[in-house]
């Protein structure tokens, strides 16, 4: 191979810092620093204000970036959460010292790869079915580590889950008796509730998942288990969880960045709880106005993920968002708003999580200029 052939872009990094934006190539995925430092400390004061005991260990899916999982750490929070061993696996090498797998694994090549994080870090990680159980206490055994093991409580999310506390009850007896293993307390995570619109709704939801984590805790200590652990709660509701004198530990993602679909969520204006700011945005180049009223740009579905709706274009009074292809975005443009060629925009990604899986390289920013280059630890 011609070794002076370019690098493809997934492996060269695609701006320097000192780089205007202006300049960078798109589509490309930008993170705006002191907005995401803002958004990392507002949730910090937040937690250590109002619910003092109980410890915030972010989400790692969100970010996929140690980078990002430094500063939450340097802010306060204990460590972090990921949902694929591959997102742990790049925690523990960046140091992250605290790591639940907030997520099931079910086959024995995954659980030698968490044991052998287990031997770096202190790794826990969920289950809700005795075969899972089984993998983790042989791959622990054989790696001479711990795993820590929650059982996950189907707490209205409708997703994994047991969904009586007498199966929970029975797992944690499992887990108590199986070598390698410390059970911890109770993964009560609750999806369905993060983006029900009104607060009123969100309130309502969690006041069910704590009453039914509450017993479900209840039960296992009746059997004599200690259940230390209660973790749970997102972006949507954690001022719930954190109010509930039950969770122990909150879980809060998409916070760090935002998007689209959270700036849906009614907010309750009377509360105290923090208002986060978009700090992730796609930066996009106008390749063509066909029309007077049509500009098309180079952020299409392998650029962000439209499953929880299309990009904002809060910034934009004068533009609307008209549909995507693979590799492109329709923009209606209202006169006398004109896009020209050639000139880049920033879109709010509907749903953060996924749209940051599909970039290699977050690009941070101070308004202006690249200040830094991080790299996201994309695959399973
Ligand atoms: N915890 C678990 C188990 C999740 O699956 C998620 C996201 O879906 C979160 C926490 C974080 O939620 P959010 O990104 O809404 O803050
Ligand atoms: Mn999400």
């Amino acid at each position: 191979m011609n070794a002076l052939l370019p690098l493809p872009r997934s492996l060269r990094r695609p701006a320097e810092p000192g780089m205007p934006i202006a300049e960078v190539e798109t589509p490309t995925l930008l993170v705006d620093l002191p907005a995401l430092d803002r958004n990392i400390a507002l949730l910090a004061s937040y937690v250590q204000n109002r619910a003092p005991g109980v410890r915030l260990r972010p989400h790692a899916k969100t970010h996929k970036s140690p980078d990002v999982a430094r500063r939450q750490i340097a802010a306060g929070a204990i460590g972090v959460c990921c949902q694929t061993v591959g997102e742990a696996e790049a925690m523990a090498a960046a140091g992250v010292a605290d790591i639940l797998l907030s997520n099931q694994i079910a086959d024995a090549g995954k659980a030698r790869r968490l044991a052998a994080i287990a031997g770096q870090s202190r790794l826990s990680v969920c289950v809700d079915d005795p075969s899972q159980v089984a993998l983790l206490s042989d791959a622990a055994m054989a790696a001479g580590v711990t795993i820590h093991v929650l059982v996950e409580l189907d707490v209205g999310g409708a997703r994994c889950g047991v969904l009586s506390a007498d199966a929970a009850v029975a797992l944690a007896r499992l887990i108590v008796g199986s070598p390698g293993l410390v059970f911890d307390g109770l993964q009560a995570y609750h999806g369905r509730a993060q983006h029900l619109r009104k607060p009123s709704e969100r309130q309502a939801a969690i006041a069910e998942a704590t009453r039914l984590a509450a017993a479900a805790a209840g039960q296992i200590r009746d059997a004599g288990i200690a259940c230390p652990t209660i973790t749970g709660a997102g972006t949507g509701t954690f001022a719930f969880e954190a109010a509930s004198a039950l969770y122990t530990e909150l879980q809060c993602g998409s916070y760090v960045f935002m998007d689209a679909d959270y700036a849906r969520n009614e907010r309750d204006d009377g509360a105290d709880v923090p208002h986060f700011e978009q700090a992730l945005t796609i930066l996009t180049t106008v390749i063509s106005t066909p029309l007077p009223d049509r500009a098309v740009c180079d952020a299409g579905l392998k650029a962000m993920s439209l499953d929880s709706g299309p990009p904002s274009l809060q910034l934009y009074p004068g533009l609307d968002y008209a549909g995507a292809s693979d590799e492109h975005s329709k923009l209606t443009m209202h006169s006398p708003f004109a896009l020209q060629v050639g000139q880049k925009i920033h879109l709010v990604p509907g749903h953060c999580d996924p749209t940051v899986a599909m970039h290699d390289w977050i690009i941070v920013h101070d308004g202006s200029t690249v200040t830094a280059v991080w790299p996201v630890a994309r695959g399973w």
